[in-house]
């Protein structure tokens, strides 16, 4: 199987929020959505067995989903998709409103309050069936697709680059820095591989 494949089949970046039992503000990042019924509104919401915020949602039977802009930071994607917030308070360092008491993302394209109707274990992930109760438009931008955001995330990684922290010349060779034999020395000062950082 070509996971590839299924990286084809378009679909967006989201943020979700939900209420711990303390009543603090959980949340992640997903990117499995899809509106299923438009009378009454009906999206499915898929979310990792894992998370800490799908054990919150699962109990309180009720989120928000953000739906993310173009611009969106990648450091944000990262806060809300690599960290859980079972130790992280992701909405605390991120510009939020409310919305039927629970965060949405400030610079959301839209953003709405979903009730779950009905739930589905796969082996990996609780697909929820919901009920969209509210929903309001954002700002202007267009909406984040997960293909631009791996795009992005590729062009992040290609911008960095090791540079000598000797003389400050940066590596711009074809062949990858870590693959470099141990004996190379920088071009222009003769300083070891080892004094060079990524930046
Ligand atoms: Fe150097």
């Amino acid at each position: 199987m070509d996971l590839e494949a299924l990286f084809k089949i378009s679909h967006g970046v989201y943020l979700t929020g939900a209420k711990d039992t303390t009543g603090r503000f959980v949340g992640s990042c997903i990117d499995s959505v899809m509106v299923v019924e438009t009378t009454p509104q009906q999206v499915i919401v898929s979310m990792n067995n894992a998370s800490y915020t799908m054990e919150n949602v699962l109990r309180t039977q009720e989120l928000t989903l953000s739906v993310l802009p173009y611009d969106t930071p990648l450091e944000l994607i990262d806060l809300f998709g690599t960290h859980t917030s079972r130790d992280t308070n992701k909405w605390s360092q991120t510009k939020h409103n409310l919305f039927h008491d629970l965060p949405v993302y400030q610079n959301a394209v839209a953003y709405m309050f979903l009730k779950v109707k009905e739930t589905t274990l796969t082996s990996g992930h609780h697909v929820f069936l919901c009920d969209v109760v509210d929903g309001q438009s954002g700002t202007m931008a267009n909406p984040l697709l997960y293909a631009d955001y791996q795009a992005k995330k590729t062009a992040h990684k290609i911008q960095k680059h090791w540079k000598c922290s000797v003389c400050g010349y940066i590596y711009d060779g074809e062949i990858p820095f870590e693959n470099l034999p141990d004996d190379w020395v920088c071009p222009l000062c003769n300083q070891p591989k080892s004094v060079f950082i990524e930046e």
